[in-house]
């Protein structure tokens, strides 16, 4: 099988810094990763691929290797095949701190384990926010500062919920399991059911002493700024997965996930198809008939775009990688034109006379025989388009 462009791999440009890199590796894992495409081959190859890649770019040497040579410079270094996702986990486990999808690495690279319950404290809720952006910031990409409320572990007593060492002791309901069993017996016989112990919720202790700050909580209610990376290209729908920046547990119990949902503004200008962005230019007539060169607004400044002679309404111009970015692979989609020709409302004498003078001249006025061509002309336009 020949390898594929590393670069391309993670869809960074070959100038590339290694925060770009590590960014682009990020998102491609968090895509990919086994926990969310359990039983995809295709996903678990993806997966692998970016780790090669991300392997070789993020060595400075190994990359320099790979930029004067290719592949081949890069046989006889000890370079590594990832022949099973596990490689992967214990390779790059380390690199996913805090920070984009920041938990869900801890998990995925400490070998796919689930967070389970630590035995005492209840696990915290999770939080669903909402991220509006513009197609500006979608179109390159943003770092957001967002002010949420939320649970937070409770400083003075560290979540225990307990003044002191001594304020907790051991449930006596339930002799510190955090269960009771209840033998029932019926006609198909003896059945043992347990349940959590109501005393102390399931978690073995009590506190006899609470902290005065939570009451016993072990949390309390507080704003937190968080910051988030969304990556170039998002849409409406997608989310990012910040796991265990929701709300604290009860009394030291795990954090719950904070969810943060992309939402998509709409723009002035605007409409977004894909990866693509159209926007209606109006002309004038002169300028459809004759040709010139305009200003048309994009999502990185203005632009001049030249307009052929003879250009009639309805027609879409193709400005080349003038739209969004493709999320997690090379490219950006383009910026599509599509031409109106202004019709004047207001007239002077003078315009209304040069406009009848021009009226009765020979190519002014469609042929019977383009009159009928209309049709086909916007049924190609909207084929063009679906
Ligand atoms: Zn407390
Ligand atoms: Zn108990």
């Amino acid at each position: 099988m020949t390898k594929r462009d590393y670069y391309e791999v993670l869809g960074v440009s070959r100038s590339a810094s290694e925060d770009e890199i590590k960014k682009a590796y990020r998102q491609l894992a968090l895509k990919y990763h086994p926990d969310r495409n359990q039983g995809n081959k295709e996903a678990e190859e993806k997966f692998k691929e970016a780790a090669e890649a991300y392997e070789v770019l993020s060595d400075p040497d190994k990359r320099r290797r790979y930029d004067q040579l290719g592949h081949d410079g890069l046989r006889g270094t000890n370079y590594r095949d990832f022949n099973n996702v596990n490689d992967v986990f214990s390779a790059f486990g380390d690199i996913f701190g805090q920070g984009f999808g920041g938990g869900i690495f801890e998990e995925v690279f400490s070998g796919g384990q689930r967070r389970r319950r630590t035995g005492h404290g209840q696990p915290g809720s999770d939080l669903r926010i909402r991220l509006p952006l513009t197609l500006e910031e979608i179109a390159s990409g943003v770092e957001k500062k967002l002010k949420i409320k939320r649970q937070r572990t409770c400083e003075t007593c560290k979540g225990s919920g307990a003044k002191g060492s001594s304020g907790r002791s051991a449930c006596t309901q339930c002799n510190g399991t955090g269960e009771l069993r209840q033998v029932s017996r019926s006609m198909f016989g003896q059945f043992v059911n347990i349940s959590a112990c109501p005393t102390c919720d399931g978690e073995g202790k009590v506190i006899r002493d609470p902290c005065g700050t939570c009451h016993g909580e072990g949390r309390v209610q507080g704003e937190s700024t968080i910051k988030v990376t969304v990556p170039a290209g998002v849409s409406n729908g997608n989310y990012i997965p910040l796991q265990g920046q929701g709300n604290a547990g009860r009394r030291g119990g795990p954090p719950g996930d904070l969810i943060v949902m992309i939402e998509e503004e709409e723009h002035p200008q605007f409409t977004r198809n894909g990866d693509d962005i159209i926007y209606d230019l109006i002309i004038s007539f002169p300028v459809a008939a004759l040709g010139g060169e305009v200003e048309v607004p994009t999502l990185g400044g203005k632009a001049r775009l030249g307009i052929e002679a003879g250009t009639p309404a309805g027609r879409m111009l193709r400005m080349r990688e003038r739209g969004i970015p493709h999320l997690n692979s090379y490219g950006r989609g383009d910026q599509i034109v599509r031409i109106q020709v202004w019709v004047p409302r207001k007239l002077t004498a003078k315009e209304k006379e040069l406009l009848k003078e021009l009226a009765k001249s020979e190519h002014i006025s469609p042929t019977e025989e383009e009159t009928r061509g209309a049709r086909s002309f916007f049924e190609k336009v909207k084929d063009a388009f679906s």
